[in-house]
């Protein structure tokens, strides 16, 4: 079965929230929910979008996320140059969450980095910075992960260091 894609998974999450789904709800009444406006989805798309929901609001996962082994670990923000601070991306809402935005974490299954990628772009919709991040997007030679709510798909980049030194 093929994983809901990032922008199905947005589409459910704006579903459940234009019909006022309490964030704690579990799949039945969610899926009751969505069936009664029009709206029905498949049991995978709703899971990860009811997964990203809770990320979104800082609840914990009902299934424990896949844990990455810990010589898979990316190097934060403070790790890179500071040459590469982009003053425009200060106040990005994804600064120090730099894994949640990358385009791959090892060992992930395709369906938490559904959920993963939906919860960063619902992130970027309410960051004050969506504009200057798609610039600066726009600007690198191979930018990868999410960048201004738009999955950017360059595996071989490490690429967030602008946003993880701009808090
Ligand atoms: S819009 Fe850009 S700076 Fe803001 S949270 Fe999204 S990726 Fe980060």
């Amino acid at each position: 079965m093929t994983a809901p894609s990032p922008e199905q998974v947005a589409e459910t999450i704006a579903d459940l929230d234009a019909l006022a789904v309490p964030v704690e709800a579990g799949r039945p009444a969610a899926e009751r929910a969505l069936r009664a406006a029009g709206r029905g989805v498949s049991t995978d798309r709703l899971r990860v979008a009811l997964t990203a929901r809770r990320e979104r609001a800082g609840l914990p996962s009902r299934r424990p996320a896949a844990a990455a082994p810990p010589t898979a670990r990316r190097k934060t923000g403070l790790d890179l140059i500071a040459g590469l601070v982009d003053p425009r991306l200060t106040g990005a809402r994804c600064a120090g969450r730099a894994p949640m935005f990358d385009a791959e974490v090892p060992g992930e299954s395709a369906e938490d980095r559904a959920a993963r990628l939906a919860a960063a772009a619902a992130i970027c919709r309410g960051c004050p910075v969506v504009g200057p991040c798609r610039t600066a997007a726009l600007e690198q030679d191979h930018p990868a992960g999410m960048w201004a709510g738009r999955l950017r798909d360059h595996a071989a980049t490490p690429g967030r260091s602008r946003k993880d030194l701009s808090a």
